[in-house]
């Protein structure tokens, strides 16, 4: 079968302007901000036996991912948690571990996913206060001052935020934040969401007294979903120590016991644990800072082209400020056209598989990935796809994106 247009995939928009013959032979690329692209080492470190649950390997290897996530959260002081769980695990055991029935919380909303993480608080009897923001912004350290300033009686125990919304592809100015937070003068622990951005930008947990730091296996980490990792602040440890909403599974103090098997309420994830560490190794080899500089080059390329299209007047940056626009994902407004048929031509014509726009974005936009194992090829084949669905589409864009982008990815050397 060479036609695939005939696929029921291909059903809609793309299908009436597609070639008689797809492009789409060949891996498949998937561009979506998560899961991103696992490195076939880490893939190959996974396919294997399991082993028993009390082997040194498995011990030692557990010990090995806790000390390395350490290194990738850049702290000392604070301890490291792994969860058998996506990130929205680890985002409850944030919450759960560290307050009461009844807390405040203050949740800076971006975008889409602070608000989730309040949602999952407000469930669990938490009291979520939404700081309102704009899809388009980054959140106003001002803003933050203000409100915690007001706050004389400390009822705020935690500020929620992430530091790159994937749904608006904004990124907050994390340390700003604390900085407003220390104008305040107030006491609230500091949870902050680098699902997104742990690996792919400056993320430091003891520089920027970040009290829980949360993040995931799926997208800076180049693994597969399955994983979400802490890092709890002595602090956010004392405030452990008081909170009522404590479950069994999550439970840190459990962890901390010595014993492997409590350290993840029951068995290892053996295999996860395995292409975990092959994936940090990865990560180590190449550099935490060099890994950060790769995002931004990247980035740069993505956002060079885009600029490019947006002077045909169909489509447009979400993020307006360029300081603002996250080194790992782009978020890109298509008031010009249906975002879903473009996504759905890169996919059945050309082997791409470009992001959807989600929350208040969806069927408004879409988003290109380049976030965790990305290199020049990647992107550029992905923002190539794109031009030339753009222009089998007849939407209007400016031409020389791609050239825009090799120019950018040059300009990284010079
Ligand atoms: C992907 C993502 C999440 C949710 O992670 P899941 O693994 O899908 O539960 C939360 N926050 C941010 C910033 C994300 O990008």
């Amino acid at each position: 079968m060479f036609d695939d247009n005939s696929h029921p995939a291909a059903a809609g928009p793309a299908q009436t302007r597609s070639t008689p013959v797809a492009l789409a032979r060949g891996r498949e690329f998937l561009s979506i901000p998560g899961p991103t692209n696992v490195p076939e080492v880490v893939l190959a470190a996974m396919n294997r036996p399991a082993v028993d649950i009390y082997a040194e390997e498995l011990l030692e290897t557990t010990g090995r991912c806790l000390e390395d996530l350490k290194t990738v959260f850049r702290t000392k002081a604070a301890d490291t948690y792994i969860y058998i769980a996506n990130g929205h695990g680890g985002w409850e055991a944030a919450l759960t571990n560290t307050l009461s029935r009844g807390d405040r919380v203050l949740v800076l909303e971006s975008g889409r996913f602070a608000k989730g993480w309040g949602e999952m608080g407000a469930l669990m009897g938490i009291d979520v206060e939404i700081l309102p923001g704009d899809w388009r912004r980054a959140v106003d350290p001002a803003a933050v001052e203000a409100r915690l300033r007001a706050d004389r009686e400390h009822r705020i125990k935690a500020v929620l935020v992430v530091q790159v919304d994937t749904a608006s592809g904004v990124v907050n100015d994390i340390p700003a934040i604390r900085a407003a937070m220390d104008a305040a003068g107030h006491p609230a622990l500091y949870m902050v969401d680098g699902i997104a951005s742990v690996g792919c930008m400056p993320f430091e947990t003891d520089a920027w007294r970040i009290d829980v730091a949360v993040t995931a296996s799926q997208k800076g980490l180049m693994m597969i979903p399955g994983l979400a990792f802490l890092a709890a602040s002595p602090k956010a440890k004392a405030a452990h120590a008081k909170a009522d909403l404590r479950t069994a599974y999550w439970d840190w103090t459990a962890r901390d016991g010595i014993e492997n098997y409590r350290k993840f309420c029951g068995t290892a994830p053996e295999h996860l644990l395995f292409g975990l560490t092959t994936a940090l190794d990865l990560l180590f080899a190449e550099g935490l800072e060099a890994a950060w500089a790769r995002h931004r080059a990247l980035a740069r390329a993505v956002q060079a082209a885009v600029s490019v299209w947006a002077r045909g007047g169909a489509l447009e940056f979400n993020v307006a400020n360029p300081a603002e626009r996250s080194p790992s994902v782009t978020t890109i407004l298509t008031p010009g056209f249906d975002p879903e048929a473009l996504r759905g031509f890169a996919r059945v014509n050309l082997g791409v598989i470009l992001g959807s726009g989600i929350g208040d974005l969806s069927g408004k936009a879409f988003r290109i990935a380049h976030m965790g194992y990305a290199n020049a090829p990647m992107v550029l084949g992905t923002l190539g796809a794109a031009e030339t669905a753009l222009r089998a589409l007849g939407i209007p864009h400016g031409t020389g994106g791609l050239q825009a982008a090799a120019d950018a990815l040059a300009g990284h050397f010079g």
